[in-house]
């Protein structure tokens, strides 16, 4: 680790503030046994790595990573160089990526999960008219999923949150993280949990397997940049409320942090008891010491942040980074032409659904309701579980929100993932929106290119949904009234927890607090099924260098999992490899013809899609690989994106630089990462030419030292071809470790696992 965040005041904003922390009856106490962390042993195995680290002072994230090493005897870890061998506590996955998970894991043939595991069903569920029908529907149209789900949580022992329940990162803080928890999510937004202090990373199918089959999961020890944990401290930080850090660990995400996490502090002791976990608190609070960083640790880059000068930003179109200050945003807008005009305003999705985000959006809906106004604009609520929806109505939220106009959709992603059916646009008109989520890549909400999708807070977003015009500053622009009369909206305001407790809503949603596996029950994919494939083994790894590697496509500019394996339509074919691979890459940039998705097949001279020339390949024999940009596979842990280029015959990829999990999904496929050793060269390569032979990818397989090897991985030539018969070199370097090595050479993680 580290960065290192200072959080250094008291934040003052009106706009921006928190309402004080109330004290809540809470719902009944849970059964905590599975859900406490195991402080003993982790400060026991943490005081082996001290022995070897020479008692040197450590961060937070450093206390948690090590303490749960497989074997903490024998690591000395090194920032930035080290793979650790992790031992998790916990697997969180969602209905779409733990369809692939799921898959992978019964080819492990195991009776149960080695470590407790849940399944939520929310990515697959529509947003459209409003929850009920719209939850009837979803579960129509998902039936075989959802159904493939349950059995296989009933027969290994998960937890499952059929649809419904809530988005899988707000009922993981309602019911599962907690302070020093280590734990795996099969979704890049995970990191949520590091609001309740536990340190929670977004993988692939492929690393959930690993915990789930008690394998040690392998993370390079975190440092600065790419790689890194945020470790949030200072005085700022005993002013937010446990769902307000979710919020920020959940964003950390955007900005390439492996995960984001807080240490442990008086609001999430009230969280966990007002959720039913006070003996988790009891228990953290015996061990306040292991959950906060020592004094004296030493972070990699210190960041700080002064809450109190702080402005709300609107971030986008497009982009989560390209972030405006509210009181420059209406200039924005008049300078790039766009119409004044907000179309639809959404609130909601795992980044910003608790009970505080509701309440202190409702405060603003309640002045427009009392002032005879609705919404402008059409204005959407996601709650973030049955336990926030069945509160928020109890205490009158909900009606407010209704009477302003608002349409509460069902406690899942919905239009956050795509799943979104709207009914206002004609087709590919161009529109804004304002959303409270933390994505915003182009057609991300409505599948839709054109529309402007803007992310900021939900009561920003709220604001400017009843004013309906995209310039409008509620700090200093007024609203209309019924009788025509201008006025100003107060600033928002809400309690952080209810002060009546949670109510759990409808309870057939949830879960025993420990699920026994049954082995009895059969799991059946019907061969004839368009949305569920039995897996069949990849093939093993080169015994010896690769040679007659066709470049297949050079791509440009940003390549996130978002283009390579597209959502949207696609997520329903999340448990069927043959058939999502016809999305493969199809929103990648051709660098050779400035196309989307068309390349040309050099054995026929004719254009095609991606996927289509990639399967030509594969079926003439001829293995292809991709040159790619900057960040390869930012975004999601989406590892059908790795999947898909490996089934379509794909064993290389060569980048100027990788998103970290997804280069960690192509080596747990079995395909080889490499990363141009000086990123010029990246101009050099064309679609068409081949690797004729690589250089030192068989020492890497033979475990022979190779040429320049460095801790981290080392050098691998390329001798090109072009297609007139021109050669040129080109160096590349892997980061393979010892394992990962060895996944490469038996095809895949999993065959290495299984063998
Ligand atoms: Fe669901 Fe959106 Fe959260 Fe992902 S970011 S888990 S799609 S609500």
């Amino acid at each position: 680790p580290l960065a290192r965040t200072t959080v250094r005041s008291r934040l003052a904003h009106p706009w921006r503030s928190l309402a004080t922390v109330s004290s809540s009856p809470g719902v009944s106490v849970k059964n905590c046994t599975q859900i406490t962390p195991p402080y003993t042993k982790l400060v026991s195995n943490l005081d082996k790595v001290r022995r070897i680290l020479d008692n040197r002072p450590l961060t937070l994230s450093e206390k948690i990573l090590y303490s749960h090493l497989a074997e903490p005897e024998e690591t000395k870890p090194i920032r930035g160089q080290t793979y650790l061998k992790l031992s998790p506590d916990r697997v969180a996955m969602q209905d779409a990526s733990a369809q692939m998970a799921i898959l992978q894991f019964m080819l492990a043939g195991m009776p149960t999960t080695a470590v407790p595991s849940s399944i939520h069903c929310d990515h697959l569920i529509v947003g459209h008219v409003g929850a009920e029908k719209d939850l009837v529907n979803s579960i129509e149209n998902n039936k075989e999923i959802f159904n493939f789900l349950e059995s296989a949580a009933a027969k290994y022992g998960m937890s499952f949150w059929k649809p419904g329940s809530g988005i899988i990162h707000q009922i993981v803080l309602e019911n599962y993280a907690a302070p020093g928890l280590l734990m795996l999510g099969t979704d890049s937004h995970t990191p949520n949990a590091g609001g309740l202090g536990a340190i929670a990373i977004g993988v692939g199918g492929a690393d959930a397997v690993d915990a789930m089959a008690n394998i040690p999961w392998e993370l390079k020890a975190p440092e600065g940049g790419t790689g890194h944990i945020i470790e949030y401290f200072g005085p700022g930080i005993e002013t937010l409320s446990c769902t307000g850090m979710g919020t920020i660990c959940n964003m950390g995400a955007e900005v390439g942090a492996t995960t984001s996490l807080f240490p442990f502090v008086p609001s999430m002791s009230s969280y966990l008891h007002a959720t039913g976990r006070g003996p988790v608190a009891e228990a953290a609070h015996r061990n306040a010491q292991f959950l906060r960083a020592d004094e004296g640790a030493v972070y990699d880059k210190i960041i700080e942040i002064n809450l109190s000068a702080l402005e709300p930003h609107i971030n986008g179109p497009f982009t989560p980074d390209l972030a405006t200050p509210l009181s420059k945003f209406a200039d924005v807008v008049k300078q790039n032409g766009w119409k004044d005009e907000v179309k639809a305003g959404l609130i909601g999705s795992c980044t910003n659904s608790s009970y505080e985000d509701m309440d202190r959006v409702t405060s603003l809906a309640k002045q427009a309701v009392e002032k005879g106004i609705k919404s402008k604009a059409g204005f959407f609520i996601t709650p973030g579980s049955e336990q926030i929806r069945a509160t928020i109505e109890r205490d009158g939220q909900t009606e407010v929100l209704e009477k302003v106009g608002g349409v509460v959709l069902a406690n899942a992603c919905g239009p956050c993932i795509g799943q979104w059916k709207r009914d206002d646009l004609n087709d590919k008109e161009e529109n804004a929106i304002l959303t409270s989520f933390n994505r915003n890549f182009k057609s991300r909400n409505d599948g839709n290119a054109t529309t402007m999708n803007f992310l900021t807070s939900p009561e920003l977003v709220t604001a400017m949904s009843l004013s309906g015009r995209l310039t409008f500053n509620p700090i200093t622009d007024p609203l209309v009234d019924i009788n025509g009369n201008e006025f100003m909206l107060q600033p928002p305001y809400g309690d952080n927890l209810p002060q009546n407790g949670f109510t759990p809503g409808n309870l057939s949603y949830t879960p025993p607090d420990v699920s026994d596996p049954n082995p009895s029950i059969g799991i059946n994919v019907d061969p004839k099924s368009t949305r569920l494939q039995v897996l069949e083994p990849f093939g093993p790894g080169p015994e010896g260098e690769f040679s007659e590697l066709q470049v297949l496509v050079k791509v440009k500019g940003k390549c996130t999992t978002d283009h390579i394996s597209a959502a949207g339509p696609w997520l329903k074919y999340k448990g069927h490899l043959e058939n999502i691979s016809y999305n493969t890459l199809n929103g990648a940039v051709n660098a050779d013809n400035d196309k989307v998705n068309i390349v040309t097949n050099v054995f026929t001279g004719k254009e095609g899609a991606i996927h289509e020339v990639a399967r030509d390949y594969h079926a003439l024999g001829k293995p292809w690989i991709a040159v790619t940009d900057h960040n390869y596979g930012e975004g999601s842990a989406r590892e059908h994106a790795a999947l898909q280029v490996r089934y379509l015959g794909c064993p290389l990829i060569l980048a100027r630089s990788f998103a970290r999990i997804h280069q960690t999904n192509l080596k747990k496929q079995g395909v080889l990462p490499l990363t141009f050793a000086d990123p010029a060269d990246w101009e050099k390569i064309h679609g068409g030419d081949v690797i004729e032979t690589t250089v030192g990818v068989a020492d890497l397989v033979a475990g022979r030292p190779g040429k320049n090897d460095t801790p981290e991985g080392g050098e691998i030539s390329l001798v090109m071809r072009r297609p007139s018969g021109e050669k040129y070199e080109i160096k590349a370097v892997h980061t393979m470790s010892k394992d990962q090595i060895e996944w490469f050479k038996k095809g895949s993680a999993l065959n290495a696992a299984s063998a």
